[in-house]
């Protein structure tokens, strides 16, 4: 949540900073602001609560001249959206200005002691105590007085007793009135990355803003800080002082970045899924083994063949995508699952032994209560391992293994093809852990066979887009829904209805559909739709019997069936088909029409579909 930008080098740095805003615009879009800073060390401060095009508009009448500066663009967690709220934040008396990202657990206790020394607030976010305390640990230093833009050690002692106070977490990055040559970042629990130009430097809070820029990137680790000058990069560790930084090479391109003639990221996203689907299968299909080749696990095989229990865990759309991996490992692979919101999983204590497999997912790599679920099931001796989209990203260092989704870049809040590569990623869990036991080499070949038609099958399942939008159009005027689904397409459910929810603002309940008698029901009326999942397969005839019973209480039916399926386009009020593919893949693909169906609603709406309200991409906050 929330962007961090920086830019030192002989670019005006504004131009750099409100590019990478906007690239960074999907993190936290409720106020956004600018420093930069004059080789005299006069500071230009432009911020207000909006979107970055109001933080346009006032630079265009107030120029922030510089080439050297920092951007934020905020997902308040402390104090409202606001002009005074929204970051950079000024520290003792306009010495230095601070971007953070994160939360300061301890603020009030340290803003008391600030305010005590004669400190005077201007906000109520948690990050002004970040700046107050660097100046104030920065008058401790010794030979303040004269201060000379070589030696940048007082910055950095004053950043370092500064951090050491602080309890949470934070990304960010400080200018210094009288260092106007410097910019230092420091990062604990959330992400901070560093592109190396040609005589600049660039900070992002993820990679988006420097495709184009430079291919050229140091991953900050947490406890790390950066001293960051347009010519030079020192990274020191909390406890190990200077420790050699390692550049690597940034595969996210200019064009991953853009809408691609898309009206919206989100549309964009959902029609890349055939594409991605590909991506996360490439090389990873075994067929002389009839297995997954997945080379990440970085476990022995014995590790491997032992385990004999699976923890998944993750938040949202991705605990959903635990749900299809349940589903998926037990059928074929017969391994127990269980599934756990990583909120929960890390305040309980589930008896654990190192038989036990933990699986990380997320897209971004950096949720927070992903990354703490991990870390103690880490400190009780599982094996942990990733599923993860942002390469390079906290949860992808942490785990002892894991997998990337190789999406690209998912900008569009609610999450499309990080959902579906997901859980097709899930479906080779499974292949690879039933090939290690009982699956035969024949059924493990008819799973390959299956996976390798799946881009296809999301493909045509995507024509129906057209279709979908009328049914839409027709109740977006409706203030709930119902989405029901069973076995596998419950979790399909569970998403649809978040889907909906995320991007449209109305009320959905996702059920397994049985359960809709035992509650749910009660909510039906002509008003409230039901979209139900009724593909062929073992429970179809029990579904059909639920959608019964939802007309006969007038509810209208949006039904999502199998090609050519005549029974139940006869029951149901709409009727959307997908290609027929077996029951493990079926959610990858009964998904599509319901990621369009909130799509479609949301437009019809007239709601922010990439950027909706209260939300932000990738939860770095508890
Ligand atoms: N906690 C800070 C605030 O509310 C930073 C939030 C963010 O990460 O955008 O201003």
């Amino acid at each position: 949540m929330c962007g961090i930008v920086g830019y030192v080098g002989p670019r005006d740095a504004t131009e750099f900073l409100v590019m990478g805003l906007h690239r960074l615009e999907y993190r936290g879009y409720d106020s956004a602001g600018v420093a930069t800073l004059s080789p005299a060390g006069h500071f230009s401060v432009v911020k207000t609560a909006g979107r970055i095009a109001e933080l346009e508009h006032l630079l265009a009448e107030n120029p922030a001249p510089g080439r050297i500066g920092i951007g934020h663009t905020r997902w308040a967690t402390h104090g409202k959206p606001s002009d005074e709220n929204a970051h950079p934040h000024m520290g003792g008396n306009e010495e230095l200005a601070v971007v953070h990202n994160g939360v300061i657990e301890n603020f009030h206790a340290i803003k008391q002691r600030l305010v005590a020394e004669g400190y005077v607030f201007h906000s109520a976010t948690d990050s002004e105590v970040i700046a107050h305390l660097i100046d104030s640990c920065l008058k401790r230093q010794q030979g303040i007085a004269e201060p000379s833009s070589t030696n940048h050690q007082p910055l950095v002692s004053a950043v370092q007793a500064a951090l050491a106070q602080l309890q949470g977490t934070y990304g960010l990055a400080v200018l210094f009135r009288r260092w106007p040559d410097v910019l230092i970042c420091a990062r604990l629990g959330s992400p901070l990355i560093l592109g190396v130009g040609n005589g600049e430097h660039f900070i992002a809070s993820d990679a988006s803003p420097l495709a184009g820029f430079t291919d050229k990137i140091i991953y900050l680790a947490d406890h790390e800080l950066a001293v960051v000058t347009a010519n030079s990069v020192r990274v020191i560790h909390r406890d190990q002082g200077f420790v050699n930084h390692s550049i690597q090479l940034l595969d996210v391109h200019e064009g991953d970045v853009g809408k691609g003639g898309f009206e919206h990221f989100m549309l964009k996203e959902i029609f890349e899924q055939p594409e991605a689907i590909q991506n996360v299968l490439r090389g990873r299909l075994d067929r002389d083994a009839a297995t997954a080749k997945l080379g990440g696990f970085n476990l022995t095989p014995q590790q491997l063949r032992n385990a004999n229990r699976i923890i998944m865990t993750g938040c949202g759309t991705s605990w959903h995508a635990g749900l299809v991996g349940e589903y998926q490992i037990e059928a074929l692979a017969r391994l127990p699952v269980e599934v756990e919101y990583a909120s929960e999983l890390r305040y309980r204590n589930p008896p654990l032994d190192n038989h036990t497999l933990v699986f990380a997912i997320t897209q971004s790599g950096e949720t927070a209560d992903t990354l703490a679920a991990l870390r103690e099931m880490k400190r009780k001796g599982c094996p942990t391992l990733g599923i993860c989209n942002v390469v390079g990203s906290t949860i992808a260092q942490e785990t002892d293994g894991g997998f990337y989704l190789r999406a690209g870049p998912e900008i569009g809040v609610a999450s499309t093809k990080a959902f579906t590569s997901q859980c097709t990623l899930l479906a080779m869990l499974a292949l690879y852990f039933g090939r290690l036991r009982h699956l035969s080499f024949t059924a493990g070949m008819k799973i390959i066979e299956e996976l390798q038609q799946l881009s296809d099958k999301v493909r045509e399942a995507l024509e129906c887009s057209n279709h979908v939008r009328e049914i839409a159009n027709k109740y977006a005027g409706c203030d709930n829904f119902l989405y029901l689904g069973r076995q596998f397409n419950f979790p399909t459910a569970l998403e649809g209805a978040l889907k909906l929810k995320e991007i449209s603002y109305i009320h959905a309940e996702g059920y397994p559909a049985a359960e809709m008698k035992h509650g749910p029901i009660a909510l039906v009326d002509e008003h409230t739709p039901s979209v139900f999942l009724v593909p062929h397969g073992p429970t179809y005839d029990k579904v059909l019997s639920n959608l019964q019973e939802i007309k006969a209480r007038g509810g209208p039916v949006i039904a999502v069936v199998g090609n050519g399926d005549t029974e139940a386009a006869r029951l149901a009020d709409e009727v959307i088909e997908v290609p027929a593919v077996e029951e493990y893949l079926q959610p990858i693909v009964t998904v599509i029409p319901l990621q369009l169906l909130a799509y479609h609603i949301a437009v019809a709406r007239g709601c922010d579909v990439d950027k909706p309200r209260n939300l932000a991409k990738s939860v770095t906050v508890e």
